[in-house]
Formats: structure tokens, sequence, C-alpha cells
């Protein structure tokens, strides 16, 4: 493994920016680590090699031309699979969309890009970043780089094994309901999903729009800001875009790294750690805290009661808004057509391509929403959950008159066996237990690395009030400061 790949986005970028290595060798030397070890780890469906180099290689003639470049120039990144991307291929790891091609980027897509960040390929994930562990995906499950047996989390759980195995120094992830958090925490790695509406979701493949968000991805704090940047900030094409500038999250990683968090109030969530955690993740946890308290934080016990319904109310809202967004899957827009042989009706056309096309969890959940949302259920069921979601966002407002920032685990558990739970949808949510409040509020929240248990990664959640997600970083960054690193291991052979 070339060392070059050990680096962490900043010092790559810094290095690029000097002369002392180009862009086009710190690619190659990605691409080659794609190469060694990808068919084990499976984190990406598409490598674009072609297209990486020409990007790197626009860097280089940038520096040559001696014009300035951005902070994370000649930095390569792993795409999620559900973000569009001009004339790469992108599925959202559904069979239904094999072979399209976006005719346009995303608007991250293309900030990416104008900064000089080099797009290596794009990344498996559970189909239409429905699950926990990229078990879902129609093309096979990703392998947790701690454990290859292991899933990797999910479903942004490509991008999360890629940045863990040392394929790309970053990614991108989107979390509806947690699933760039959980990913980070399984594999020891660093991700946030921003405030609702801090990152354009325009050319996101929708799931439930009232609660996807893109996000970044890093093995440190400050890289995941420095991406954060990158990515952040008001998007006219995305009618939900908040029209204000990204908070200062690469300054508050950067002034948080190494300082103490005197005069900084901690809440610790009651509601989220006891009944149905594993006791390693919350001995990690209560050592997370105990360090936290070390830096100077005034750690405070707050209560969040309402939080035992985000589960019941997520999935419902989400179905709910994934049946209505999944109906553009029809046979004639986009991707897959099944028994158009002149003879099928249109209508049995939609419904053969929809049956062949959609995985299990899909069709369970188009069901389950088509149904919360029928006429004589709708207030019984999307309507009493929407209730639900406001009460928990004010437990949020409440918890954040006491606490400048909650703290929870990440997940209740560390990663588990591929195969353990993907029959049984229950066990599989519940994985989404600490996540869910946020994404159901739209506030902020990081997950860091904070040891181990059985010698797999916990991770630790940062949560702030919205707009607030530097207090994350600036949190995050002391934290990381202030405990050991982990060491993830080399892939095994
Ligand atoms: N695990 C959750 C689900 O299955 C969250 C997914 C996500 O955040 N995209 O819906």
């Amino acid at each position: 493994m070339s060392d070059l790949v050990r680096l962490t986005a900043t010092e790559i970028a810094g290095k690029v920016t000097s002369g002392e290595v180009s862009a086009v060798e710190v690619t190659q030397a990605h691409l080659d680590r794609i190469g060694e070890v990808d068919g084990r780890v499976h984190a990406f469906l598409h490598v674009d090699a072609d297209g990486a180099l020409a990007a790197a290689r626009a860097v280089d003639a940038k520096r040559a031309a001696g014009q300035p470049l951005g902070p994370l120039a000649g930095v390569p990144l792993a795409m999620k699979d559900v973000v569009v991307t001009e004339g790469l291929p992108t599925t959202a790891g559904s069979k239904i969309l094999q072979g399209w091609v976006p005719p346009f980027d995303a608007t991250i897509t293309r900030r990416i890009k104008d900064a000089g960040v080099v797009i290596l390929g794009k990344t498996n994930m559970d189909e239409f970043a429905m699950g926990s562990s990229t078990e879902n995906s129609a093309y096979g499950p990703s392998h947790n780089p701690w454990d290859l047996d292991r899933i990797p989390g999910g479903s942004s759980g490509g991008s999360s094994a890629a940045v863990a195995a040392f394929e790309a120094p970053l990614a991108i992830g989107t979390d509806t309901g947690g699933s760039i958090r959980q990913p980070a925490a399984v594999t020891g790695i660093v991700g946030h999903k921003p405030t609702y509406g801090g990152v354009s979701r325009y050319g996101l493949i929708a799931f439930s729009s009232s609660l996807d968000q893109a996000g970044p991805f890093g093995r440190t704090v400050l890289d995941t800001a420095l991406l954060h940047e990158v990515i952040g900030g008001y998007d006219p094409a995305d009618s939900t875009s908040i029209p204000q500038p990204v908070p200062p999250v690469a300054a508050a990683a950067r002034a948080g790294a190494g300082s103490d968090l005197a005069g900084l109030r901690v809440g610790v969530v009651r509601d989220l750690g006891g009944e149905g955690y594993q006791a390693g993740v919350l001995a990690a946890f209560d050592d997370a805290v105990a360090t936290l308290r070390k830096l100077g934080a005034e750690i405070v016990e707050v209560s969040c009661p309402h939080f035992q319904y985000a589960l019941p109310a997520y999935y419902l809202i989400a179905p709910s808004e994934c049946s209505s967004n999944l109906a553009r899957f029809d046979s004639v827009r986009y991707g897959l057509r099944v028994g158009d042989d002149g003879v099928n009706a249109l209508e049995d056309v939609m419904s053969l391509t929809r049956e062949a096309g959609f995985g299990a969890e899909v069709k369970r959940r188009i069901m389950i929403g088509s149904y919360a949302l029928s006429s004589g259920y709708y207030d019984a069921y999307y309507g009493q959950a929407q209730k639900v979601r406001t009460l928990i966002s004010r437990d949020f407002a409440a918890a954040f008159d006491q606490a400048d920032v909650l703290v929870s685990p990440t997940s209740p558990f560390v990663a588990f066996p591929i195969g353990e739970r993907i029959a049984d949808p229950m066990a599989m949510y519940i994985n989404d237990l600490c996540t869910l409040p946020a994404s159901l509020a739209g506030t902020p929240a990081l997950s860091v690395p904070c040891g181990l248990s059985e010698n797999l990664p916990v991770g630790l959640q940062i949560m702030a009030p919205a707009l607030a997600d530097d207090r994350c970083y600036r949190v995050g960054a002391a934290f990381e400061a202030a405990v050991e690193p982990l060491s993830i291991p080399e892939v095994a052979k």
C-alpha cells in the first residue's frame, strides 16, 4: 500500500499545492489501492479511472499555470451512487436504474468538481438508501474493513468502507435516518449529517424529501469539515435550501483541535442508552463522556421523553414519502423496462418493471407508505407521525436550553455479521434508534470514533441546534485530539 493513501485529505491538499506530489500521483495511488482491495471490500459499484485521472491532470495544470487551488484540490473522493453524476452510471443501488447515465450533475457534484476534488467512482448502498447494512443493495453487500464478514453500516456503507479501507480519504453519503452517522460509527471514521437545508438536495435521487440530507465522511474531523464547506450553502435549485452561508465548520474544527471545552455544557440524553444497547457500546460511551468532562465541559443529564416515538414516526413518514417519490420509476422515464412486447398494456409494463426492478425492502416500504397515506388512514398514521415529529423538536428545544450540545452513542451496536439481521426488518430498523431524532428535527449531528468494543469501532454522536453545525465540529475536534486515534487495520489479504 502506497504511503499516499494513508495521508489525510488536508495533508494531500497541502502536498499537491506545494508541488511535493502531483494530483495524478495521488489519484493513481488510490486507484491502485482500489484495485488491490475492492474485490474484497466491494465499496464501489463503478470506478471511473479515466475521469479521475483527467480531473487530477486539470488540477496539476492549474497549479503549473500558477492559478490558486482550493483547500481540497487534488484530493480523491468516493461518491455515493444516489447522487447524480453527468456521464457516470447512477443506480441508487437498484436494479431499476441499472444502465442509467444521468445527463446532469447534482449541485454537490458540480461543487465538488469545481473545487478540484477528484471523483474516483460511485459507491455501493442499500437500494434507494433504505437500510442500515448495504445488504439491500441489488449488487451485493459491501464489507467492513475491520472484519470482512461484517457490515460497514448503511445505507452509505460503500462510502464508509471506501474511506476506512484507504480507498479514498473522503466520501459523500446521504443521511435520511442515520445513513451517514451509523456507517461512520461502525467503520471507525467521521461522518456528519448537516442541518436540513444546509446542503443542496438538487440531484440526489429522492427517498424521503423532508429528511434526506447529503453530507461528508472523512478519517478526521477537519477533513470532514473541509468537505462540508465545499458542498454546503444556498442553492436556488433546491426549494428547501437555507439562504444562509455555510456555518464556519472548518474554522471550528481547527479551533477545537487541542483546545479545552471549559464553559461548554454537554447534555447526555438519558433516553438514548440503557436497555437494548450493547454493554461494550455503553462502556465506550461512558469513557467518552468522562473525556469530555476532563476537557472541562460541564456534563448535565437531559431528558427527551418523546425520542422513544422517533422510530415508529420515522417508519411511517419515510415510507410515505418514498411511496410518492418512487412513483417516478414507471418504466417510461428511466432505466429498466420489462414486458414491452407490443401485447402487454402500459399498466402491465409498469407493474412488471416495478416487480422486477425493486427489491423486497423497497416494495415493503412502498406498500406501507401507500397504506399510511390512503384517505381513510392518513390522519391516523401520517398525520399522527408528523405530530410526534413536532414533539421531538420541542424535546430538542428544551434540551438545548440546558446544554450547548447533546451526546449519545451513534448506534446501539457495533458492526454485526453480514446475514444476521437481513431477514428481520425490525432487527434492522433498531439500528436507527439514536440517529432518528436529529433526522426528524432537521438538526445537525456528527459521529466521531470513541474507542472499540470487541475490537470493533464505536461512535460518539454529537448533536447541536439547527445551523450550529460548527459546534458539532468544534467538540468533535477537541474530543478527537484528546483520545488515542483508532488504528484502522489493513484489509486482510
Ligand atoms: N436505516 C434507515 C432506513 O432504513 C436510514 C436510512 C437512511 O438514512 N438513508 O431508512
